[in-house]
C-alpha cells in the first residue's frame, strides 16, 4: 500500500484520525487542500481533471506570492469534463491536455489532479501521467485527491505524500546553484501575501540560509534536492508534518516546528533552529570566519537589532494594549496568532477551534492557560454573541467572516489564506498592529449605517464563431451551473441553496460568490464523503434540508445537483418529493446543475425556471390579470445596482414590476447576518407572477424561464438582448411606454440628452480602438452593442460557452474559449478580475466586468443599464483608453 492509499484508508494520522481528519463543515475538500500545497510551485502547471466547478471556482483563489518568473501559480488549467467525457471516458483527452499544456507554458513539471467526477468514473490518471511523461520529457505527477475522500487537511497530507513519492530526493543542487549554500527547508509556508519575504532575510543574516521552500515562492528543482538540507523547519502548521517525519526517517534530517507570527514566536523560532543546527550531526560551520561570531551569537544579534526596531515602530500602536479580541483563524494557526496578539498587549477573550488539530488546541491552552475560552461553535451567530458578550474590540478571523463583521459593525482583521497583507516576521507584526488599529479606528467613528446616436453602425458585422475549446482550458472563463443557480437564489428572500455534492464545491463556490458581491451569501452543502458515494446519498439531501428547515425556517430551499451526484445517479427529484410530503412550511425545489454541462448563465436560468415551475397551478379561466403588473426576468449579467435602476425605470411609468430574482438584495443594504438569504423577492410575491399582464426578459439566457410563464399562465413576453446603449435603452423605454400607455417621463428624456452629449464628447477616444471582450454571452452582447455605437472596433469576443446570445455579439471574431486563447493586439481588454495577467501580457488596460470582479471596489454599486449606466461605462472606458 502506498503512503497515499494508506492516508485514504486510515485518515491523516492513524492514531488520531478523528482529530486530524475531522471535518466539521465550513472548509473545502481534499482536492483544494492538495492544490493549496502544490500550486505555489510557480514553475509547474496544475491540470485539474474534472468538471469546471473544481478549477473554475478555485483558480487564483489564494494569496500565495512568488518571484519565479513563470508565475504559473496564478493560472488555471482544466480538462473541463463534459457529459461525453463521462460516458465515453476521457483519458485520451487528458493525455492531449497534458501535451498541449506542456507546449503552451513550458512547465518544469505538471501535476494532474483527480477530482470528484474523474475519481468516481474511475479515470486511470496514473497510467495517463506515465504515458505523458514519456511524450513530454518532464515529470507528470498524478495527485489522487478527489473531494469526496475528505476535507482540506487530508488533501494537504496527500500533497505531502505526492512530494515524497515523486519529487523530493530526485535531484541534486548544482554546484553553481545559488541555493547551494542553503541548509534548511521551510515546510508548510505558502508565502501568503509575501509572509516569507519578511522572514527569509533574517535567516540569511543569521547564517542559516534556506535551501528549499515547500512550497511558497519555490521552484520545482529546489524541492527535488530538499533531501540535502540539514534541518527541516515546519512552519506553524501540521498540514505537512508527514513530510518532515518521513524525511527524518528516509534522510536522517531532523525537524523543528515553529511559527513566525509575533515577536515571541520569531525569536523562539530563530533560537530553536540555531540550537537544532548546532546539535545536528551534520557539520555546520559554527563560527563565521569574517565576524568571528558563532551561529547562536549571530541569531542573538539579529533578534536584538530587530526587537529594538520593532519596539520603535510599535510605539504608534501602544493604544492597542488592553484591548480584547475574538480569534478564529479557520485553520491550524490559531495558537501562533494568539501569541502575536499577546505581543501587542491584546487579550484573547475567545478562540475558535473548529478546524484546529488536537495538538493546536493543546498549544492554545499552553499559551492562554486552562481558563481560556476555546469554542467549537464558530457559527456567525455564536461569533456575534461572543463579540457582544465579551465586549471584544476586534474580530481576528478568516476572510469568510469579513462580511459578518461588516454587517454587524465589528472591527475585523483577516488572517487567512486570501489576505493581501503579510503578517509574518517583525515587519509583519507591525502590519498586523496597523490593520487592527485602522479597523478599530474606522468602526469607532460615528459613521453609523442607519436603518434597518452617435457613431453606431448597428449592423452585425461578418464574423465567424470558432470553438477553440480543446482538451485543455487554460485560465478558464467558464463557471459552473451551480454558481449561476446559487447566485439566482440569493435574490429570493429567505431562500437557501444546498449543493448536493462533496463539501469542496459549496465551500469554493461560497468563497467566490462572496468575493464578488462583497456580501455574505447563503449556500450549504450535503457534504458527501466516500461512504455516501458508495452507499447512496439521497438521504443526506433530505437530512440536511430538514435540519435547515427546523433551525432556520427558510421559505424556499433549492437543492442543486453537482457533477458528483448527477454521475452517481442520485434520485434527487424523488428526495425532493419526499421532503415536500414531510414539510409543508418551506417550498422545496430541485435544480439540475451538473457542472460538466453548460455554464453560469444556464444555471441561473435553470434556478429561475425551477422557481417558476413551483408556482401553484391556477384553475383554467380563474387567472385574473392585474392591470399594470409586469414580470421581469433579468439575467445574471446585471449588477445589484442595475436591479434597483431597473425597478425605478419601470415604476416611473406607473407599472408594478415583479422582479425574479431581485439581486438588489446583494447591493450592501442588508443589515445583520443570516445563513439564509435576506432581501429580494418574497416567495408569496413569486406566486403573484401568474397574474401579471406581461413578462419583460433582460438577456437572452432568460427566455426559457419566460416560456414557462407563457406555457403555464399564457403570459406573453418580449426579450431584450440589452437595455444598455442608446438604441437598447430607447427600445426599452418605448416598450414601457406602450405597456403603460404613458409617454416617456421627462427625467429620462433629460438623461438621454446627457448621454448623447457624453457620447459625442467621448467618441473621439473610441474611433477604431481595438477591443477584446471576454465575458459571459449576455454581458458580451450588452457591452459590444455600446462599443459599436461608440465606433470602437471589437476585434474579438471570447465567451466561455455557446448560446443563442453569441450570435448577437457585435464583434469581428468570436471564439468559445478561455483567457489563454486571447491573441492579438488590442487597446483594451474587457473581462473579469482573473484577466489581470492576460491584460498585462497583451499590454492593454483591463476594464473589469462580469464575474468574478473582486480586484476593484464598487462594481456592485455600478449601474450599467439605461442612459445613466451607459454614460458611466462610456466615460470609464474612455478614461482607460485615452
Ligand atoms: S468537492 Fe467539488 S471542488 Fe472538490 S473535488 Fe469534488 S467536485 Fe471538485
Amino acid at each position: 500500500m502506498t503512503h497515499i492509499n494508506s492516508l485514504l484508508e486510515n485518515g491523516c494520522n492513524t492514531d488520531k484520525k478523528e482529530k486530524l481528519c475531522r471535518s466539521r463543515g465550513g472548509e473545502s475538500c481534499a482536492f483544494d487542500g492538495a492544490m493549496i500545497v502544490l500550486q505555489p510551485i510557480a514553475d509547474t502547471a496544475h491540470i485539474v481533471h474534472g468538471s469546471i466547478a473544481c478549477c473554475g471556482n478555485s483558480w487564483e483563489g489564494r494569496g500565495t506570492l512568488s518571484n519565479v518568473e513563470a508565475s504559473l501559480h496564478r493560472m488555471g488549467f482544466t480538462t473541463d469534463m463534459d457529459e461525453m467525457d463521462i460516458i465515453y471516458g476521457s483519458e485520451e483527452k487528458l493525455l492531449n491536455a497534458i501535451i498541449q499544456t506542456n507546449k503552451a507554458v513550458k512547465a518544469k513539471a505538471i501535476f494532474v489532479y483527480a477530482t470528484c467526477v474523474s475519481g468516481l468514473v474511475g479515470e486511470d490518471i496514473e497510467s495517463v501521467c506515465r504515458k505523458a511523461e514519456a511524450v513530454c520529457g518532464i515529470k507528470v505527477i498524478p495527485v489522487n485527491a478527489p473531494g469526496f475522500v475528505g476535507p482540506k487537511n487530508l488533501g494537504n497530507r496527500i500533497a505531502g505524500e505526492v512530494l515524497l513519492d515523486h519529487v523530493i530526493g530526485t535531484g541534486e543542487p548544482s554546484l553553481n546553484s545559488s541555493m547551494e549554500a542553503g541548509i534548511i527547508n521551510l515546510i508548510g509556508e505558502y508565502n501568503i501575501a509575501g509572509d516569507m519575504w519578511n522572514v527569509e532575510p533574517l535567516f540569511k543574516e543569521a547564517g542559516m540560509p534556506i535551501l528549499s521552500r515547500i512550497s511558497g515562492d519555490s521552484t520545482f528543482e529546489e524541492i527535488t534536492y530538499a533531501h540535502r538540507a540539514k534541518l527541516n523547519v515546519v512552519v506553524c502548521s501540521r498540514a505537512l508534518i508527514n513530510v518532515a517525519k518521513e524525511m527524518e526517517r528516509r534522510y536522517g534530517i531532523p525537524y523543528v516546528e515553529v511559527s513566525f507570527f509575533g515577536k515571541t514566536e520569531i525569536a523562539k523560532a530563530l533560537r530553536m533552529i540555531a540550537q537544532k543546527l548546532q546539535n545536528t550531526e551534520h557539520k555546520i560551520q559554527n563560527t563565521d570566519r569574517e565576524s568571528g561570531l558563532s551561529l547562536r551569537d549571530k541569531v542573538e544579534e539579529v533578534i536584538a537589532r530587530e526587537e529594538v526596531r520593532l519596539a520603535e515602530k510599535l510605539k504608534n500602536y501602544s493604544h492597542l494594549r488592553g484591548m480584547k479580541a475574538v480569534l478564529y483563524t479557520g485553520g491550524v494557526k490559531s495558537w501562533s496568532f494568539i501569541s502575536a496578539l499577546l505581543d501587542l498587549g491584546i487579550e484573547i477573550v475567545a478562540a475558535g477551534t473548529k478546524k484546529s488539530t488536537f495538538e493546536d488546541e493543546e498549544k492554545m491552552k499552553a499559551i492562554l492557560g486552562d481558563e481560556a475560552l476555546l469554542i467549537e461553535d464558530v457559527t456567525p451567530a455564536n461569533l456575534r454573541r461572543l463579540m457582544k458578550e465579551k465586549k471584544a474590540d476586534v474580530l481576528v478571523a478568516g476572510g469568510r467572516n469579513l462580511y459578518l463583521a461588516v454587517k454587524e459593525g465589528f472591527p475585523f482583521v483577516d488572517v487567512n489564506q486570501e489576505r493581501h497583507i503579510a503578517y509574518a516576521g517583525y515587519e509583519g507584526l507591525v502590519n498586523f498592529a496597523e490593520q487592527i488599529s485602522n479597523s478599530i479606528r474606522f468602526f469607532s467613528q460615528k459613521t453609523e449605517i442607519r436603518g434597518q446616436g452617435a457613431g453606431g453602425k448597428g449592423q452585425k458585422p461578418e464574423y465567424e464563431i470558432k470553438n477553440l475549446q480543446s482538451e485543455i482550458s487554460i485560465n478558464p472563463l467558464k463557471h459552473s451551473r451551480t454558481i449561476g443557480a446559487a447566485i439566482a437564489l440569493q435574490g429570493i428572500d429567505r431562500a437557501l441553496p444546498i449543493i448536493h455534492g462533496a463539501q469542496g464545491c459549496s465551500f469554493l463556490a461560497k468563497v467566490l460568490i462572496t468575493k464578488h458581491f462583497r456580501e455574505p451569501v447563503a449556500l450549504a452543502s450535503t457534504k458527501l464523503f466516500t461512504e455516501d458515494v458508495v452507499m447512496g446519498s439521497d438521504e443526506n439531501a433530505i437530512k440536511v434540508a430538514q435540519e435547515f428547515i427546523e433551525k432556520q425556517h427558510p421559505e424556499l430551499i433549492g437543492i442543486l445537483t453537482s457533477g458528483l451526484s448527477e454521475v452517481k445517479g442520485d434520485n434527487i427529484s424523488g428526495a425532493v418529493k419526499d421532503l415536500k410530503i414531510r414539510n409543508q412550511k418551506s417550498k422545496i425545489i430541485n435544480v439540475s446543475t451538473p457542472d460538466y454541462d453548460g455554464g453560469m448563465e444556464e444555471g441561473y436560468a435553470n434556478a429561475v425556471e425551477a422557481v417558476l415551475e413551483s408556482i401553484e397551478n391556477v384553475p383554467t379561466g380563474k387567472t385574473r390579470k392585474v392591470t399594470g403588473r409586469i414580470n421581469v426576468l433579468a439575467g445574471s449579467h446585471l449588477t445589484p445596482a442595475d436591479f434597483t435602476e431597473l425597478r425605478g425605470m419601470i415604476e416611473s411609468f406607473g407599472l408594478k414590476p415583479v422582479i425574479l430574482p431581485d439581486l438588489s438584495a446583494l447591493d450592501g443594504s442588508r443589515q445583520g447576518f443570516s445563513p439564509i438569504s435576506s432581501g429580494g423577492i418574497g416567495v408569496n410575491e413569486i406566486e403573484t407572477m401568474a397574474a401579471s399582464e406581461f413578462t419583460v426578459v433582460i438577456g437572452m439566457s432568460m427566455e426559457r424561464p419566460a416560456r414557462v410563464l407563457k406555457e403555464r399562465f399564457g403570459i406573453k413576453y418580449t426579450v431584450f438582448e440589452s437595455i444598455s446603449g442608446l438604441g437598447g435603452t430607447d427600445a426599452f423605454m418605448q416598450m414601457l411606454s406602450a405597456l403603460s400607455n404613458r409617454s416617456v417621463p421627462s427625467e429620462f428624456e433629460r438623461q438621454r440628452r446627457i448621454l448623447v452629449d457624453g457620447m459625442r464628447d467621448a467618441h473621439f477616444y473610441y474611433g477604431n480602438k481595438r477591443v477584446c471582450i471576454a465575458v459571459e454571452p449576455d454581458l458580451s452582447v450588452q457591452i459590444s452593442k455600446v462599443l459599436d455605437e461608440m465606433g470602437a472596433d471589437v476585434k474579438l469576443a471570447v465567451v466561455p460557452s455557446y448560446s443563442d446570445a453569441v450570435e448577437k455579439i457585435q464583434a469581428k471574431n468570436i471564439i468559445v474559449g478561455d483567457l489563454f486563447s486571447i491573441r492579438g493586439s488590442f487597446d483594451l481588454l474587457i473581462s473579469n478580475s482573473h484577466a489581470e495577467n492576460t491584460a498585462k501580457k497583451l499590454g492593454a488596460p483591463l476594464y473589469q466586468a462580469g464575474f468574478p470582479v473582486y480586484k476593484i471596489l464598487g462594481y456592485n454599486s455600478k449601474i450599467t443599464i439605461g442612459y445613466r449606466g451607459t454614460l458611466t461605462m462610456i466615460n470609464e472606458i474612455a478614461n482607460l483608453i485615452v
